[in-house]
């Protein structure tokens, strides 16, 4: 069964292919949403995505080197992301799905974040430890996923697009911050860890406070990433001890972050735990997760194709598992 899903919950319009008999990722098309200053307008996103859709549909058939009649399953991502967003993906593909009289699903875009992790590393029974754009979450799978903490908040991905935007370096954020950390030293900031969760937004505030006195940006970008990564190592810590794991797995585009995945490192083997980081170019979205994720479900079905923009991973059956 070859199974092509639609992306589009957020910066990314994604397709992707997975081959389900050879169990193989054969497309993973993407054109991103991005900006050299400011942040992300959900309409100018919806945009972006209407326009560069046929281009990245045709890439991925390229890539597999597959037409749209050896396609048997469609999946799309239903939730959770931005309204207008997702409904261009929704769209395209029921039109997909009409046209070439194809299956369709849609699915949840956390839960496939959470399985093409596991895909693709080693890890069996982990804490995940997801940071993305728009959601921090340390996730465990019992009878389904469990979240044990979150940010309260802006995710951390947020955290750090948002200081970027307010000091001028564009969307996104996060790999600017990363560059110019490696030149910064450390600032105070405030650590907001409360129980299992953290807080993220008084830390930037905070660093643009201190931005517009004058401090260095390399400065606070280097605190700004040790302060938020600190906190979240934390929590997943705790994670650990609590439910007696020996795994952690990082996935999310900030997942693509090497001090992250240094400091989780650290931690998990002064635990006698290993850390997994999702590959680089599966880390942050795209369509093969949803490919994935649609093969994983391929025995469902499904009659309505709505958008859940707040759909949450733990409202999730996974009774794929
Ligand atoms: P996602 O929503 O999973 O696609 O992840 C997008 C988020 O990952 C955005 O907030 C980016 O700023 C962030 N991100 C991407 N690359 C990096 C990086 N190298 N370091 C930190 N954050 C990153
Ligand atoms: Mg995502």
């Amino acid at each position: 069964m070859i199974v092509l899903a639609v992306e589009s919950s957020a910066h990314t319009f994604g397709i992707g292919i997975f081959d389900g008999k050879n169990k193989k990722i054969v497309a993973n098309a993407r054109d991103v949403f991005s900006t050299e200053q400011g942040g992300m307008i959900p309409t100018k996103v919806a945009e972006h995505h209407i326009a560069v859709k046929e281009k990245v549909l045709a890439q991925a058939l390229k890539e597999a080197d597959l037409e749209m009649k050896d396609i048997s399953l469609i999946s799309y991502t239903q939730g959770p992301g931005l309204a207008p967003a997702l409904l261009v993906g929704r769209d395209f593909a029921v039109a997909l799905a009409e046209e070439h009289k194809i299956k369709l699903l849609g699915v949840n875009h956390i839960a496939a974040h959470l399985e093409i992790g596991l895909f693709c590393t080693k890890a069996k029974d982990p804490i995940f430890l997801f940071c993305s754009g728009a959601n921090t979450q340390v996730i465990v799978h019992e009878d389904k996923y469990r979240i044990f903490g979150e940010a309260l908040s802006i995710a951390v991905g947020n955290a750090l697009d948002k200081f970027a935007r307010e000091i001028g370096l564009g969307f996104p954020g996060g790999p600017k911050v990363e560059a110019l950390a490696k030149k910064g030293k450390y600032v105070a900031l405030p650590y907001s860890v409360k129980g299992m969760d953290v807080d993220f937004s008084g830390i930037v505030t905070r660093a643009v406070q201190l931005y517009k006195k004058g401090v260095a940006k390399e400065d606070l970008c280097f605190s700004l990433q040790e302060t938020c990564f600190a906190m979240l190592i934390e929590v997943t810590e705790r994670a650990l001890a609590h439910c007696e794991k020996k795994e952690v797995l990082l996935i999310g585009g900030v997942a693509a972050n090497k001090r992250f995945a240094e400091m989780l490192d650290a931690m998990c083997s002064q635990r006698g735990a290993k850390a997994y980081i999702v590959p680089l170019m599966y880390a942050g979205d795209q369509g093969a997760m949803i490919a994935y994720q649609g093969w994983l479900e391929r025995k469902r079905e499904q009659k309505e194709f709505d958008i859940n923009p707040k759909w949450r991973v733990d409202e999730v059956s996974t009774f794929w598992k």
